[in-house]
């Protein structure tokens, strides 16, 4: 089987295995788990913040960071494509007792102008906006991603309007190689950042919370109140850190997989997309309406999985078990299939 569904289905390796085995452990409700006091120091150094928290999945991190950056009854702008706004059980309004204002923008990203307009006045009757969610790269926008120019202009805005920055980077990995973008200048422009190990790193488990130490050392508390207080953990992070030094240089692999692949689609008369949009790992294609399942049962007969994104589209993620073989089997059903 070729499962295109999710850079989440990945498998740890043999070698990543190994290093899960050998990590050296501790309690780390105590803060005594030496690998995963590494790790956070690793990571957070790495993105330009002060602190780090190993959380068990994105949308904790997610949810750790509205709970900080947010007072009940606020309100956070997010593109109507986002994560936290599509994917995550409405977490935001219990968990912090939030609003979210779903904007129009672009392939899952926000501008300056939408922001402005989102502003309000202030009255009594309002909702206080407080918070901007960036995606990097963005998942339902299509995997596009901010340039740096893009975030420091989104920064600025925030500032003279008084609000925060989260950066969901769940895959900032992806966006950081496509744009050649230095981690550390993530940490200047964001007050919190999500990143995943999860994801296209291809660890079993695991994400972090980035930001000041006093965010952190807050976020801690609300990681236990939340159940996500984790013991001898350190085998997850080595599991996470495995991925950063080994499968981290990959992923330039699986854009390039990637772009290929929505190029043999352009080519399919009975498909449709821009291979210009595709900048990382993730590929959205159209198909006629009302043809998503038929489509996808056509795939499945010949061993290649993906997943319905929306009423006519569909979405192929890469990751490191899609090599070129794989990508040229694929290549080969789809133009025979859809030509
Ligand atoms: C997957 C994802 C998350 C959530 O991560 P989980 O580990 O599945 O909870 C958050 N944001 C984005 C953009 C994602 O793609």
């Amino acid at each position: 089987m070729i499962d295109l569904r999710s850079d989440t289905v990945t498998k740890p390796t043999e070698e990543m295995r190994k290093a899960m085995v050998q990590a050296e452990v501790g309690d780390d409700v105590f803060g005594e788990d030496p690998t995963v006091n590494r790790l956070q120091e690793k990571v957070s150094s790495m993105f330009g913040m002060e602190s780090g928290l190993f959380v068990p999945s994105g949308v904790m991190s997610n949810q750790l960071a509205l709970k900080l950056l947010c007072s009940a009854g606020d309100e956070v702008l997010i593109d109507y494509k986002g994560h936290i706004f599509n994917y995550e059980t409405a977490a935001a309004s219990l968990i912090s007792s939030v609003q979210l204002n779903p904007l129009r923008g672009t392939k899952g990203k926000l501008t300056p102008d939408l922001i402005k307009e989102a502003m309000r006045s202030g009255q009594d009757w309002e909702p206080k906006p407080s918070v901007i969610v960036l995606e990097n790269a963005t998942n339902k926008g299509g995997g596009t991603c901010y340039s740096e120019s893009d975030l420091r202009v989104m920064s600025n805005t925030a500032k003279e309007l008084g609000l925060s920055v989260h950066l969901d980077g769940a895959r900032l990995w992806n966006a950081m190689t496509a744009t050649q973008t230095a981690p550390e200048f993530y940490g200047t422009v964001a007050d919190t950042i999500t990143v995943s190990f999860s994801k296209g790193l291809g660890a079993p488990v695991g994400s972090m919370l980035l930001s000041s130490r006093k965010r952190i050392d807050k976020a801690r508390r609300f990681r236990k109140m939340l159940g996500g207080g984790m013991r001898q953990v350190g085998m997850l992070a080595a599991a996470a850190d495995y991925a950063i030094k080994h499968h981290l240089p990959l992923l330039k692999e699986d854009h390039r997989r990637a772009k290929e692949l929505a190029y043999t689609i352009s080519n399919c008369r009975k498909l449709a997309i821009d291979p210009d949009t595709v900048e990382t790992n993730i590929v959205i294609f159209e198909v006629n309406s009302g043809e998503v399942d038929s489509t996808l049962k056509l795939l499945e007969k010949k061993g290649i999985h993906m997943v319905p994104f929306g009423s006519n589209t569909i979405r192929a993620t890469f990751h490191f078990e899609i090599g070129d073989s794989e990508l040229k089997m694929v290549s080969e059903a789809m133009e025979a299939l859809f030509d």
